[in-house]
């Protein structure tokens, strides 16, 4: 209980997919809800898949000192608050964070030494191959083709992080992986 999992993987490997299927059957996690300077897409709401904030903003709260961490991700800002893992505790639930590789490491480090390390597990989701993916991120249709060429050429870079966390799931077939999720995340 009262576990912190860091959830990484390439845009379009399908992290959201997966994630709302487990949270809708476990009550016991909560989503850790990021900072971003990005855009919403259709159908987002500020404070539900993320704070929606102006640059300004965010460098603010990088100033006053309010993120585990946070990185650049393509053009944007996206930074974890503190007060999320506070948050989860108090209503008893496990914390999932879903973030860049650069974000997972800085947790990492940032916890290294804090009482919290025993918490952390890190989980790697990947697309079955990286043809997959391109076919996945056209079809989900949210991003214009600049944007989905940016985030192919990163995701090559990203999944060569794969081994640097505990456990890896791969997307193929979606049962399969949502499966494989719950277990990991029943904290058996
Ligand atoms: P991410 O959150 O990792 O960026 P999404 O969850 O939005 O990715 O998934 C990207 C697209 O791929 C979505 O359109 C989703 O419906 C689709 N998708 C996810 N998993 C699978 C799967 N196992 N098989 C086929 N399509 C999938
Ligand atoms: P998207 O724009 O598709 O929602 O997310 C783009 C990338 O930013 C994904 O890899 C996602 O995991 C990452 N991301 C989302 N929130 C955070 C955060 O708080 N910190 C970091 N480092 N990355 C994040």
């Amino acid at each position: 209980m009262n576990q912190i999992y860091v959830i990484s993987a390439p845009s379009g490997a399908g992290k959201s997919t997966i994630l709302k299927r487990v949270l809708e059957t476990n009550p016991q996690l909560t989503l850790s809800v990021s900072c971003t300077t990005r855009k919403p897409r259709p159908g987002e709401q500020h404070g539900r898949e993320y704070y929606f904030l102006e640059k300004e903003d965010f460098k603010n709260k990088i100033e006053q000192n309010d993120f585990l961490e946070y990185a650049q991700v393509f053009d944007n800002f996206y930074g974890t608050l503190k007060s999320e893992i506070d948050r989860s505790f108090s209503e008893g639930k496990s914390l999932i964070l879903e973030i860049d590789v650069q974000g997972a490491r800085l947790v990492r480090e940032a916890l290294k030494d804090s009482p919290l390390k025993e918490k952390l597990q890190f989980i790697f989701i990947t697309p079955p191959s990286l043809e997959i993916l391109e076919k996945r991120l056209r079809d989900r249709g949210t991003e214009t083709e600049e944007i989905i060429q940016k985030r192919l050429s990163e995701a090559a870079g990203e999944m060569s992080a794969a081994p640097e966390y505990d456990e890896k799931v791969i997307n193929h077939d979606l049962d399969q992986a949502v499966a494989q999720m719950k277990t990991l995340l029943s904290g058996e």
